[in-house]
């Protein structure tokens, strides 16, 4: 493994990339990859280009003027020419309800991004991610860019949700190698039950940043879990996923 910067670009831009304008996005796949969930890609003009970790705000304008605004972590490494995100189809949900069941191909949305300084992974420092639920999407992120530039190595990865269809990109993480938990159901001879110290201890390395991502009982439930496990504190960094409503 080399210390080299594997992405000159990205480390140039620096944690702080502007987020700029509202721009209009198109809508240039749609994939249902569970009744849970939308993928969305999305060709943006003019990209600023992203670290892995960052989120986009989606904004949705209705004939009355109402406005309503969320946030969707970035799910496609920085090397992907279109923007992908995942979004988790709550039964109620104003926003994702409309992206995940309204939304077609060659449709436009108003978004703002890359947003976000502190919940990025830059590639080169040895990392351990933990996700929960739609908060496995920006660690999708940090995996994708890692084997896009060569540092799987870096990049330690568990993740967990209730069953199958809750988990962003199951496919993808179990064949990177990472800890797959599932609650609710068993899978690939793991018994249903949550993310457990033991399944977290070989992840664990002294010089980690730890990132963990989920909604705040998730986030506190993973971040105690790290720092049980000898990750100091102030080497963590937690995004919550909490209602917005
Ligand atoms: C930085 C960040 C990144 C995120 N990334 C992702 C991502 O990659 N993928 C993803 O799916 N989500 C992500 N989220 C969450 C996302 O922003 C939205 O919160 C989520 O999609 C729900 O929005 P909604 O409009 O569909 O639901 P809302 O309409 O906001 O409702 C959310 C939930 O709250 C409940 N609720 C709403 N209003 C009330 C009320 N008055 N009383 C009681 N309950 C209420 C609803 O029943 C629903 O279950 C992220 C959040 C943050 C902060």
């Amino acid at each position: 493994m080399t210390d080299e910067p594997l992405h000159p670009r990205l480390l140039a831009a620096g944690p702080h990339v502007g987020t700029g304008a509202w721009r209009t996005a198109t809508v240039v796949e749609v994939v249902h990859p569970s009744p849970r969930a939308v993928i969305l890609r999305l060709r943006v003009p003019d990209r600023i280009d992203h670290l892995p970790g960052q989120h986009y705000a989606v904004r949705l304008t209705a004939e009355d003027g109402y406005v309503a605004q969320r946030s969707y972590s970035v799910a496609s490494a920085p090397a992907d020419p279109l923007l992908e995100l995942w979004v988790e189809r709550l039964v109620d949900g104003e926003v994702s309800g409309f992206l995940a069941e309204v939304v077609e191909p060659g449709d436009e949305l108003v978004i703002r991004g890359p947003i976000g300084g502190w919940f990025v992974w830059d590639g080169m420092t040895p990392a351990v991610a933990v996700g929960g639920g739609s908060g496995a999407v920006p660690l999708l992120a940090m995996l994708r860019h890692a084997q896009a530039v060569g540092a799987t190595d870096r990049l330690r990865l568990a993740v967990a949700a209730r069953t199958l269809d809750d988990l962003p990109f199951p496919d993808e993480f179990a064949a990177a190698g990472a800890v797959v938990a599932l609650s609710r159901t068993d899978y690939e001879g793991r018994p249903a039950g949550h993310l457990t110290a033991a399944e977290v201890a070989p992840l664990l390395r002294p010089d980690a940043t730890g990132f963990v991502c989920g909604s705040t009982p998730f986030a506190e439930f993973a971040t105690q879990l790290l720092v049980d496990g000898g990750l100091p504190a102030a080497a963590l960094r937690v995004e919550r996923f909490g209602p917005s409503g």
